[in-house]
């Protein structure tokens, strides 16, 4: 039997087959909970935080082991949108309120009767991110770097989608430690037993009773041993059935699930859906969980905007099935289509990923090129991803500094070029075009068209000024203090032989972020779809199903899609905080008053805030 009520169940929470952590040693918790969570990720721990915080029991499903706590934001880069930060001011960044707001609605381009829910959610989290953000994280413990990074510049103009200044701040210590200041105390309040976890539990079904939802039922899993984002096996071993006040879905998004991604793939706006996508998050990310909360009568809306990304590598050690790594890349290196034509602007690094993903699916090919040399991938390559930082991700003063003033590449960048399927190193162009020649999956490059194009481009970097945009957009990049110091070089030949060797990167398409979901009102509760054969309503009419709360990338990051078309960057997991937040809150707040005496020691100050 469960510890918190439940029936048929075989297996107690917490015993997964992992039976490590605080947990599995300190006697289970035998009262029901006020609010069961789903899903261990990022967006679950930050509401079973608030929860605590507020004095609640609460249960936490996951269908992985305790190894996966934190789902993908573990193995994020930790990059988060603010604005207006002491760390932009200190760069002479000036933004504001009323600039992001701006960037954000040309981005977003809202355009639906469901955008009603995510345009209100878009307003909230910019108001949070220039304002509650900061001061909440770092009273958790959470430390930022000095250096802001300029994310999806647009490029297009200024009316377009883009940041119009940099805001992607990068956390210190990375994704595992956005994790960390959550999975703390919520790990206290365990030890305290307000908090339970159950992990390889998973979830099947909401129960829902006259019209509430109640409590889910599911199946849980065979004892796994896999490492952090290793598959872990399917293997069913009894049904389970957990009741609580409140429910709160947190299962992600569906990035590891590619059936679901291709129905949904916009073919109007991006072009056909590719043969060869890499996959970007580990293999839970299964997207199961919407339809299983549709049939319990859930509203899903904006399904078909997908975060997808055009900078991907296939990781030479990879840990889930498919793993590909995405380049976060500076604005020099040259961006070619399969055949060897340069793309033409604003698709250049960095600058607008969903123009650049349907400028290449509209040549018929699935990837494409940078090409590069040394003097570029040295300053201007970052991998995203916790495990290819080792510096940042450790907390490492000496070897981040390293990174800046070494004249190497990082470690893991040079392990891509030895060992990565999808790099050339060349001493020669008729080397470099061969060596992109034995990799492609589809046309041959010719060499002199290639070489030709290089030249032209080359020869734009003698002056100050200049008639390519792309060199134009470098110099813009490095009048912006940061670029200059950690990510854009200064202009030169990349046929230059003292910058060499020549580098060529064969470029995927890889799956990330689902940017609709959930239909949620702004206290993270979801609402209710339209009835069998009934025509959708207006958004505002819709009510939300007793009992049911959802938050981070499963309901879109907030609203079932709060960035509507386009994303900012850095945005998702602020986006699973705000929401986390908003739906803890929330629910503590159907559950009742606090039961004080039960508040862990270490979160009774935050506790009060959280009630005032
Ligand atoms: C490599 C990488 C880099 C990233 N970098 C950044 C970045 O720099 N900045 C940024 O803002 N965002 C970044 N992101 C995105 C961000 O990390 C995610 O969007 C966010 O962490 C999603 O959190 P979540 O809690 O909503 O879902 P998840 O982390 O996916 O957690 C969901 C949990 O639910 C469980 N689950 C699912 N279905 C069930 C079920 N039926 N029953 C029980 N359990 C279930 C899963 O096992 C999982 O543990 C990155 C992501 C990756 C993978």
């Amino acid at each position: 039997m469960s510890s918190f009520d439940s029936t048929g169940s075989s297996h107690a929470p917490g015993d997964g087959g992992d039976n490590t952590g605080p947990g599995d040693r300190s006697a289970p918790d035998r009262r029901s909970p006020d609010a069961i969570v789903v899903g261990a990720g990022l967006a679950g721990l930050v509401a079973a935080h608030e929860l605590t915080q507020a004095g609640k029991r609460v249960l936490i499903l996951d269908q992985e082991n305790r190894a996966n706590l934190g789902g993908q934001a573990f193995w994020s880069l930790g990059g988060l949108f603010l604005i207006d930060s002491p760390e932009q001011r200190r760069l002479r960044i000036h933004d504001s309120l009323e600039l992001a707001k701006d960037d954000w609605a040309t981005s977003a381009g809202f355009d639906r009767d469901e955008d009603h829910w995510p345009r209100k959610w878009a307003e909230a989290y910019l108001e949070f991110a220039a304002g509650e953000k900061r001061r909440y994280l770092r009273d958790l413990g959470l430390r930022l770097t000095p250096i802001v990074g300029w994310a999806e510049r647009g490029g297009s103009g200024a009316g377009d989608h883009g940041n119009s200044v940099p805001r992607f701040h990068l956390t210190w210590g990375t994704g595992p430690e956005v994790v960390r200041v959550f999975r703390q105390p919520v790990e206290t309040a365990e030890a305290a037993g307000l908090v339970e976890f159950a992990f390889r539990h998973r979830v099947d079904e909401l129960i829902t009773e006259d019209g509430t939802v109640v409590g889910v039922r599911g199946r849980t899993l065979a004892p796994s041993h896999t490492a952090r984002g290793v598959e872990s096996n399917r293997d069913e071993l009894a049904d389970f059935e957990l009741r609580a006040p409140a429910v709160i879905v947190t299962t992600g998004g569906i990035g590891h699930n590619f059936e679901l991604m291709k129905k949904y793939w916009p073919v109007d706006r991006l072009g056909e859906f590719p043969d060869t996508m890499l996959a970007g998050v580990p293999a839970h990310v299964d997207g199961r969980m919407l339809q299983i909360a549709e049939d319990a009568g859930a509203s899903l809306i904006n399904r078909d905007r997908i975060w997808a990304y055009t900078e991907g590598i296939e990781n030479w050690n990879p840990i889930w099935p498919g793993h590909g790594i995405r380049i976060i890349p500076g604005p020099s290196s040259m961006w070619f289509d399969a055949e060897g034509n340069r793309f033409p602007a604003p698709n250049y690094p960095g600058f607008d990923t969903n123009r650049t993903m349907r400028t290449i699916l509209e040549t018929g090919h699935d990837y494409s090129w940078f090409v590069l040399n040394e003097s570029i991938i040295r300053k201007e390559f970052a991998l995203s991803g916790s495990e290819q930082n080792p510096d940042l991700t450790e907390k490492d003063i000496r070897i981040t500094l390293d990174r800046v003033r070494s004249s190497d590449a990082p470690g893991p960048i040079e392990a891509f070029k030895k060992y990565g399927s999808d790099f050339v190193v060349a001493e020669t162009t008729e080397e470099l075009v061969a060596g992109m020649n034995e990799r492609s999956r589809g046309p041959v490059i010719d060499h002199d068209h290639l070489v030709e194009q290089i030249r032209q481009r080359d020869r734009q970097t003698e002056h100050a000024f200049s008639k390519d945009a792309q060199v134009q957009a470098i110099h813009n990049a490095r009048s912006y203090l940061g670029d200059k110091i950690v990510r854009a070089v200064k202009p030169h030949k990349i046929l230059d032989p003292a910058h060499g060797p020549l580098i060529a990167v064969r470029l995927s398409l890889l799956s990330r972020k689902t940017l609709g979901g959930l239909e949620t009102n702004l206290d993270g509760q979801v609402l209710a779809g339209p009835g069998a054969g009934e025509e959708g309503g207006r958004e505002a009419e819709r009510t939300p199903i007793p009992g049911l709360y959802a938050a981070g990338e499963v309901t879109g990051f907030g609203g079932g899609g709060m960035h509507g078309y386009n994303a900012l960057e850095g945005t998702f997991l602020g986006g699973c905080i705000f929401s986390g937040l908003r739906a803890g809150r929330a629910a503590a707040e159907q559950a009742g008053r606090a039961v004080t005496s039960l508040r862990p020691e270490s979160g009774s100050a935050r506790g009060e805030a959280a009630h005032s």
